[in-house]
């Protein structure tokens, strides 16, 4: 333990917080503190290091404490906590939404702020509703996403979202929404490295649902250009060109939730960029402030603005914000992340070090019990074979084992993904992988 670690509160209760997303009962039997984080790593109440392969979940792409985020924002608290942007502004969030606007793919030059991803998913639906609404075209109320999609937690994004386990227990969600199949084929594509070989023609399922509603039904497909949340699912090649054209043939918007792929993940500034695909929205969070103050936004073509402001009569254009949209504190942040990002080139780093990421993570075939291993950019998946009648139980039980062997990894279901900042270094690729490669042969 030391001087910093020493002063960090050690909670003897841990029962008020009821945790998201978690084994409740487990965690709070068998605690996993994090207290402190710098660089590449966390450290534990004790003070021990553990080596961060997630990017915390999937957001801190320039790596922990930078002190460029953390001085701005506290200059900002010092200057102006907190300043409403309905009917009023303040010259941060203009500047983070101008400095957004720079590095989103061409012609999604117009940003709203949100607070998350979740947020991001729901606004951007919204959005798609009120152009089409705008246009004359109300009719168009239906929303498709795909299997195995994650949109958050909202009731849109988690609608169009297609994880079981995340609807199941909520009962009526929207009512007109529809789902495209996943893209995940095993059979053809196990061991693909970086996008795999086949499977576009699963785009065509657009033309089978828009055969069977009508095009002029339909308002949005919005999907991940890579699925992280469900395990890392690469999109094929092709396919999101596939489902670009047959939205451009119907007049769908095509919504991309860059929530994790954003912010140099694949190793250029947004996913559509790196796949040559360019959505009419884009949602984003996470990585936009390397989370150090919550915040996310969407991005959208001028036309959609247009549609809806300049289509708007007269008043508030659209009925749809939050209190906390272009908070300063957190626009203050997002300006430091973009300049460390172009200063410190991250988007260029990650693809410089994709190579030696994707022939680390590849070396773990092989191994007992792994059934695929999937990468892009700085994400790996790795999948295991599930323990009969247990489901995610390997998988937990190697991220438990990596914790305590200093490494921290995601896992969903029986899939390790991982992630690491963008700064990770071969000698960290390597612990991570290596660890990693112990934990999956002890748990054989
Ligand atoms: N969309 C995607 C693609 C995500 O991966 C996530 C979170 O992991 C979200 C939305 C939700 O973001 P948040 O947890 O900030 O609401």
């Amino acid at each position: 333990m030391n001087e910093i670690t020493a002063a960090i509160p050690r909670p003897n209760n841990l029962d008020a917080f009821w945790m998201p997303f978690s084994d409740n009962r487990y965690f709070k039997a068998h605690p996993r503190l994090l207290a402190r984080a710098e660089g590449m790593s966390y450290y534990t109440p004790d003070g021990r290091e553990i080596l961060d392969g997630t990017a915390g979940l999937w957001c801190c792409n320039a790596g922990h404490g930078r002190r460029e985020i953390t001085e701005a924002i506290q200059r900002q608290a010092a200057v102006m906590d907190f300043a409403p942007t309905f009917q009023l502004g303040h010259p941060v969030a203009f500047e983070a939404a101008a400095r957004v606007a720079e590095i989103t793919p061409p012609g999604l030059d117009r940003v709203f702020f949100t607070n998350s991803g979740s947020e991001s998913a729901d606004t951007a639906l919204k959005i798609a509703l009120a152009y089409h609404k705008a246009r004359g075209e109300g009719s168009r109320v239906r929303l498709i996403g795909r299997e195995r999609g994650y949109h958050g937690v909202g009731f849109g994004g988690m609608s169009v979202g297609g994880i079981g386990p995340n609807r199941k227990q909520f009962g009526a969600l929207l009512p007109y929404v529809d789902h495209l199949p996943h893209t995940h084929l095993p059979q053809r594509n196990a061991f693909s490295r970086g996008q795999p070989e086949h499977g576009a023609e699963l785009a065509d399922a657009l033309e089978a649902l828009v055969a069977l509603h009508g095009a002029e039904t339909i308002a949005a497909v919005m999907v991940e250009p890579v699925a992280g949340s469900t395990g890392v699912l690469v999109p094929p090649r092709g396919y999101l060109e596939r489902l670009r054209a047959i939205c451009d043939r119907h007049g769908i918007l095509l919504i991309f939730d860059e929530v994790i792929t954003g912010f140099g993940r694949l190793g250029a500034n947004f996913g559509a960029e790196r796949l040559g695909v360019t959505p009419d929205i884009l949602t984003m969070a996470k990585g936009l402030t390397n989370a150090a103050v919550p915040m996310g936004a969407v991005a959208v073509k001028g036309a959609i603005y247009d549609a809806v402001v300049n289509g708007a009569p007269g008043g508030i254009e659209l009925f749809h914000g939050y209190t906390y949209s272009g908070h300063p504190l957190a626009a203050a942040a997002a300006i430091a992340t973009l300049e460390l990002h172009r200063r410190e080139d991250l988007p260029g780093r990650a693809r410089a070090m994709e190579p030696y990421w994707q022939e680390a993570v590849h070396s773990l075939k092989g191994l007992p019990n792994v059934v695929d291993i999937r990468d892009f950019g700085l994400i790996g998946g790795i999948e295991l074979a599930p323990r009969p009648g247990r489901p995610g139980a390997r998988a937990t039980e190697v991220f438990r084992r990596c914790f305590d062997a200093g490494v921290l990894v995601r896992v969903t279901g029986d899939i390790v993904a991982l992630s690491p900042p963008l700064i990770v270094e071969r000698h960290q690729v390597d612990r991570i992988v290596g660890t990693l490669g112990e934990a999956i042969r002890a748990e054989a």
